[in-house]
Order: C-alpha cells, then sequence, then structure tokens
C-alpha cells in the first residue's frame, strides 16, 4: 500500500470458483479449530448465480471442508480397451464423486454465517497490482486495496501444447434411463475407443440404476472441443443407450500441461488451475486444491496474527513426481497410439493403495517405483534422456 493508505481489507480472493470458495472455508474451519484471528476477507467473483456446472471426482482419502458432501462412492475402479481391463478395489479410498451445486451451496452458507468473510457478486477484477506494502485490486466498480491478494483467475495467455502436453477436452451428460446395466459399485475411469489421431476414451461413472454420467474425452494437441458431444451421442447409441432424458451436462478444455509456477511477490500470489495446480499429467486438481488451499489459509492465519504478510505459493507436490508427470507427457505425445496399453499396464501393474495415493499427488517413493517398473522402460527412457 501507498504510504498513509489503509487497506480496505486485509485479504482480497480474485475469484470465487473451487479455489476461492476452498480458502474461504479453510479459513473459517481453521481459526475456529485453532482459536484464531480471522482476517478481514472480500471475494470478487463475476458470476451473479452459481449453477450444478460441473462434479468434481477424487480418491477418497483427505479430510477437508466438503467430505460430508460427497455423494457417490465406488470401491472398484476399471481401466479398459476393447476386451481388456484392470481393475483395483479399496473400501478404504474410494473413487468419490461431489457435484458442484452441493460445494457452492455449503461455501456461500459458510461465507454468510462468517462476518469477516463477504462475497461481491457481479465484480470483475481486470488487474491486480502490488503497492508498497500490500496490493490494489482494480475492478469494474472500482478500486479496493488489500494487505494481500490471492488470484485465482486463469492468465490471459496460457503456455502452448505444442510441444509438451495436451488439452484434455471432454463432454459428459448425466442422463436417466430405464436400465443401462453397468455395475454400479465400478467407476470406469478410461474405456478406450479407437481414435486414429489422439487418445480418446469414455468416462461412465454409474450413479444408480437408472443414472449415469457419461463422458467422452480426448486428450489432443489442439484446443479444440468441437466434436466431443456428438462422439459421446454416436457412443450411446452404439452400447444400445438410446431411451434417456439428459439432465446435465458438461464439458470443457482442460490443460494438460505442465506450468511454471510463479513465486509470486508475497503480498499477490496466484492459485488454482492458472496457477498450474492441476495435475498435468492427469487432469485431477480437486485434491491438490484441498491441500493449497489449506496451506495458503494457514499462512494467512499466521500472517494476519504476526501483522506481517509475506505469502509463498504453497508446495503441492514433489518435484520428482512433476519431473515424472513431464516425461510421461512427453513419451505420451510421441506415441500416442500407445495410450491404451500403458494406462492398461499402469492399474494392472500396481495396487489400488499405491494408485490412490499417486492420483491424488501424494505417492511415496515406493509407488512411484511400482509406477515405473509398470511401464515399458524403453519409450520413457528416451523421453527422460530427450
Ligand atoms: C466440467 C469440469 C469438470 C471437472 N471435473 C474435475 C474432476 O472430476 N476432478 C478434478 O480434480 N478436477 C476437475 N475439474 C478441474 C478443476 O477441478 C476445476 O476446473 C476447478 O473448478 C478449478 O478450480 P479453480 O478455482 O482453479 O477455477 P474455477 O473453479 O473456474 O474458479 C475461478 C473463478 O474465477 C472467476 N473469475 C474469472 N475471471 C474473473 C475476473 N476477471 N475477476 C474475478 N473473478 C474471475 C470465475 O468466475 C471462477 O469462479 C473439472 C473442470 C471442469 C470445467
Amino acid at each position: 500500500m501507498a504510504p498513509g493508505t489503509a487497506p480496505d481489507h486485509d485479504l482480497i480472493i480474485v475469484g470465487a470458483g473451487l479455489t476461492g470458495l476452498s480458502l474461504a472455508c479453510w479459513l473459517k474451519e481453521l481459526s475456529q479449530a485453532h482459536g484464531q484471528r480471522m482476517p478481514n476477507v472480500r471475494l470478487l467473483e463475476p458470476r451473479t448465480t452459481y449453477t450444478n456446472d460441473r462434479t468434481w471426482c477424487f480418491w477418497d482419502r483427505m479430510d477437508h471442508p466438503f467430505r460430508e458432501l460427497i455423494t457417490h462412492r465406488w470401491r472398484h475402479w476399471q481401466v479398459s480397451s476393447g476386451q481388456q481391463r484392470a481393475i483395483q478395489s479399496s473400501d478404504l479410498t474410494p473413487y468419490a464423486l461431489l457435484p458442484a451445486d452441493r460445494l457452492y451451496r455449503h461455501a456461500l452458507a459458510c461465507i454468510d454465517a462468517c462476518q469477516e468473510l463477504t462475497l461481491e457478486q457481479g465484480a470483475r477484477v481486470s488487474s491486480v497490482e502490488e503497492e508498497g506494502s500490500g496490493a490494489r485490486v482494480i475492478t469494474d466498480a472500482g478500486q479496493l486495496r488489500a494487505r494481500a491478494v490471492v488470484d485465482t483467475r486463469m492468465p490471459a495467455s496460457l503456455p502452448g501444447s505444442s510441444v509438451n502436453g495436451f488439452w484434455q477436452v471432454f463432454t459428459g451428460l448425466e442422463i436417466e434411463c430405464r436400465h443401462h446395466g453397468y455395475d454400479t459399485t465400478t467407476a470406469r475411469l478410461m474405456d478406450f475407443q479407437a481414435c486414429p489421431s489422439h487418445p480418446c476414451f469414455v468416462y461412465l461413472l454409474p450413479l444408480d440404476e437408472h443414472h449415469l454420467m457419461v463422458e467422452w474425452t480426448a486428450f489432443r494437441t489442439e484446443r479444440d472441443n468441437r466434436d466431443t458431444r456428438s462422439q459421446l451421442e454416436q457412443w450411446l447409441d452404439r452400447a444400445g443407450i438410446n431411451d434417456y432424458r439428459v439432465l446435465r451436462s458438461e464439458s470443457s478444455l482442460l490443460p494438460m500441461i505442465p506450468m511454471r509456477r510463479e513465486r509470486g511477490t508475497g503480498r499477490v500470489i496466484r492459485a488454482g488451475v492458472g496457477a498450474g495446480w492441476m495435475r498435468a499429467a492427469t487432469g485431477y486438481h480437486f485434491a491438490s486444491c484441498q491441500r493449497g488451499t489449506r496451506h495458503l489459509a494457514e499462512q494467512i492465519l499466521a500472517a494476519n496474527q504476526r501483522g506481517q504478510w509475506h505469502l509463498r505459493p504453497p508446495t503441492l507436490r514433489a518435484r520428482w513426481l512433476e519431473w515424472m508427470d513431464r516425461v510421461f507427457l512427453r513419451a505420451l505425445r510421441r506415441h500416442p497410439d500407445r495410450a491404451p496399453e500403458w494406462f492398461l499396464a499402469l492399474f494392472a501393474g500396481t495396487t489400488a493403495a499405491q494408485m490412490s495415493r499417486f492420483m491424488n499427488d501424494e505417492p511415496g517413493p515406493g509407488d512411484a517405483l511400482a509406477i515405473a517398473g509398470a511401464l515399458p522402460p524403453a519409450p520413457f527412457l528416451r523421453a527422460a534422456l530427450s
């Protein structure tokens, strides 16, 4: 802040999506649990209403403020290609689904019940600037000052996938049908389909005997999601599911692209998918988001206690794991046709516990060895050395 200028807030959170709302809920939960004073926090969000725009899936193996909101858990998960399949099972760490509307409702109620948290909807931020010992946030309605800012917007430009990585593009439908016939205890994570130029698969979650969440997903080098809906509808037809009602749809293009994480200035730090928090090799973000926002909330409460604001980006995962992911993506870019073989080998050659730790960003060295041992060495050695 410029000398003599009082901040409007201790902290401003730019964007109240998964990361912004998780941070707000962690702040409230941890301040209550440890008897720490809550900072004065304002969240700025352009959306004026929240809709059920996505579902979050992850392996249910950690505590977070939204765990009670999980609606579905599958104790088996499988990867398949044609007649081949690899199945893993665990009662301890099932695959879980949390619908966005439940999370949004819970987080908005949490903010409403806490006088130190304010959510301003309909507020679009155009820029965030460091200023003296704080930061200035410019919105379309004016400017605000804070001791620190956490910015969860996507950056204006993302690194291209021209060299490394993919765009994960998908369209999903939640459908109701008379009887789909899929086993409701098994989540089908990847059922590989014949696509000539890139890996593509069907992701299918039987919600109950009459409801399915089903997605057509492709790993593409171009940012192009044009035909995934028609591909999905054709697949449903081929699978004999043609008498159904669409209850909800979701689609996206997610960057499976390794991003350099900025250190930030201590006063302004970036968070969320736009800051490279999503796991590039998997497209999963929920678990690392909970770990990252918890770590940030701990720092913010300590900064507020001390009156010294200097925030550091959280450590989300080990550096060697990020290196493994880069090698994996590089190898997959060179051999997209081998995706079914490699994913089947991964799930067949590891245990459910190893895989759930690996997918939720918390593998130990033994898990990494099991993962590496499950894959054919030559293409990965070449990718590692290139
Ligand atoms: C359909 C879909 C399904 C997904 N499924 C999964 C899944 O199953 N598992 C998983 O781990 N991940 C999943 N993801 C990936 C990831 O978890 C989500 O994208 C998640 O919402 C990202 O969190 P975020 O906070 O980074 O971004 P967002 O949740 O998008 O939040 C960013 C916020 O910033 C706001 N904003 C944008 N511009 C401005 C501005 N100028 N000023 C102020 N605010 C602004 C936005 O309105 C938004 O609310 C999915 C993503 C999508 C889109």
